[in-house]
C-alpha cells in the first residue's frame, strides 16, 4: 500500500482564505483583527518562524505587529510589555515566540497574556477549558492535526490513537482533543516500555518528539493515519520529521509530509484563533 499524502499546504491555504474573509468582514465593519507577536533574542529557528506568521497574517487582512528584543531583555520589561498589548483594543491576540532565553520563565509570561488573547492556547485558562470540554482557544498544532483528520473524513470514534509526546503545546493537548472525538487514546513518552508495541496497534498516530525518522514502517500498522509534526534539521542542513517517510508511506494509509504538512497548518490554525478573537472582542 502506497499512504494517500495529506497535503498541509493546500489544506492551509483552503483555512487562511477563509480567516481572509472573516477579517475582511471584521474590518469592514471598523474592526480588523490584530495580532501581536513577540520575539526575544536572536534563535534563528524563531526568526523564521515569526517572520512566516507575520507574513501570513498580512496576506489574510490581519494586522500584525511585531515586536523583537535583545536576548538581555527583562522578564519584568516582558511583562510589562504584554500587560501594555493587553490593554491595546487594537491587538486580539498575543504570541510570544518560544522558547525564551533561559533567564525568563516562559509559564510566568504566558500566564501574563489575557486568556482572552491568548491565541497560541498555552495559557492555564485555555488549557483548563480544554481539559474539561469547554471552548477556549486550542494549542494551533493539535488543532492543525484536528483540521486534517476532519479533511480526510476520518471517523475517530472507536478508533485507538497513539499520541507519541506528551508536551504541554503538542502531545497533551493533542491527545485532549483525540479523546474529545471519541478517539481511545494512548500517551506515549521517553519512559515509555516498547513504543512498538503501542503504535502497531493504532488507527492513528502523531507523533511529536523531536527525533529524526523515529517511527519506522514496522512500527505501523497497514493503513494507519500518520500525523507527523516534528521538525529536526538534519546535518546537511534538509528537515525532516519524526516519521521514516520513504518507508511508512509504504504501510501507512495516510502519512503527512515535512515540510508541507503540520507546519502550514500550525500557521493557519494561529491566524483562525486571531479572527476568532477579534470577532469575540467585536460581539
Ligand atoms: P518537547 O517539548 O521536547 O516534547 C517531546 C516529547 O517527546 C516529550 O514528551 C518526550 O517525553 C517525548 N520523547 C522524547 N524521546 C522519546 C522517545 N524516545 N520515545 C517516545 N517519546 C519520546 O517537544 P514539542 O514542543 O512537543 O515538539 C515536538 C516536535 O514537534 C519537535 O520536533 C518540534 O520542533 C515539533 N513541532 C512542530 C510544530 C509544527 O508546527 N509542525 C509545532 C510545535 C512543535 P518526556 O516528556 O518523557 O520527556
Amino acid at each position: 500500500m502506497t499512504a494517500q499524502l495529506i497535503d498541509g499546504v493546500a489544506l492551509a491555504r483552503q483555512w487562511r482564505a477563509r480567516v481572509a474573509e472573516r477579517a475582511a468582514a471584521l474590518a469592514a465593519r471598523g474592526h480588523r483583527p490584530g495580532l501581536a507577536v513577540i520575539l526575544v533574542g536572536d534563535d534563528p529557528a524563531s526568526q523564521v518562524y515569526v517572520r512566516n506568521k507575520v507574513k501570513a497574517c498580512g496576506e489574510a487582512g490581519i494586522h500584525s505587529v511585531l515586536e523583537t528584543y535583545p536576548a538581555s531583555l527583562t522578564q519584568d520589561e516582558l511583562l510589562a510589555r504584554i500587560a501594555a498589548l493587553n490593554a491595546d483594543p487594537t491587538i486580539h491576540g498575543i504570541l510570544v515566540q518560544l522558547p525564551l532565553p533561559p533567564h525568563i520563565d516562559a509559564q510566568r509570561v504566558i500566564e501574563a497574556i489575557a486568556p482572552a488573547k491568548d491565541v497560541d492556547g498555552f495559557h492555564v485558562a485555555n488549557a483548563g477549558a480544554l481539559l474539561v470540554g469547554q471552548r477556549g482557544y486550542w494549542p494551533c498544532t493539535p488543532y492543525g492535526c484536528m483540521k486534517m483528520l476532519e479533511h480526510i473524513g476520518i471517523e475517530l470514534r472507536g478508533k485507538h490513537a497513539v499520541v507519541i509526546g506528551r508536551s504541554n503545546i503538542v502531545g497533551k493537548p493533542m491527545a485532549l482533543l483525540l479523546l474529545q472525538a471519541n478517539a481511545t487514546v494512548t500517551i506515549c513518552h521517553s519512559a515509555t516500555a516498547n513504543l512498538a508495541h503501542h503504535t502497531r496497534q493504532a488507527d492513528v498516530i502523531v507523533a511529536a518528539v523531536g527525533r529524526p525518522r523515529m517511527l519506522t514502517a514496522d512500527m505501523v500498522k497497514p493503513g494507519a493515519v500518520v500525523l507527523d509534526v516534528g521538525i529536526n534539521r538534519l546535518p546537511d542542513g534538509k528537515l525532516c520529521g519524526d516519521v521514516d517517510f520513504d518507508a511508512v508511506r509504504e504501510v501507512a494509509g495516510w502519512i503527512t509530509p515535512v515540510p508541507g504538512g503540520v507546519g502550514p497548518m500550525t500557521i493557519a490554525m494561529l491566524l483562525l484563533n486571531t479572527v476568532e478573537a477579534a470577532e469575540r472582542a467585536a460581539g
